[in-house]
């Protein structure tokens, strides 16, 4: 478990199952429109700090085998973050305040936008 989301079950006095299971908010994606990521590094740290659980693929036991020594996938450090007990549009200002983005860039023709938010629960993938 992501020790964001086991700090707040802790607060909540939950089981961290439920909390996984229960607890809506709005998840983040990035998408490499035009074949580059849309934020750095220091966009995601950022985020962390502003809230966000990212979803590092260092921590994902599943991407391991796709990752190079550094943890990267095709040279980013994570693609999603979810921000708990938040709107979509509140999570868009958020978000929009942490990275100093549009979230509606349109991103390159053929690869389409390169920000997608959706409301959603903790674990969902
Ligand atoms: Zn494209």
């Amino acid at each position: 478990m992501n020790k964001q989301l086991a700090l707040l079950n802790n607060e909540l006095g939950v089981a961290p199952e439920v909390l996984d299971a229960e607890v809506s908010g709005t998840w983040y994606s990035s998408n490499n429109s035009g074949g580059g990521w849309w934020l750095r590094d220091e966009d995601w740290y950022a985020l962390e700090r502003d809230g966000w659980i990212v979803k590092w693929f260092k921590d994902d036991p599943d991407e391991k085998p796709y990752l190079d020594a550094n943890g990267r996938w095709l040279g980013a450090l994570a693609t999603r973050a979810f921000l708990p007990g938040v709107s979509e549009r509140e999570a868009i200002d958020r978000w929009e305040d942490v990275v100093n983005q549009s979230a509606d860039a349109e991103g390159c023709y053929c690869c389409g936008s390169p920000h997608y938010f959706y409301q959603g629960f903790a674990e969902e993938r």
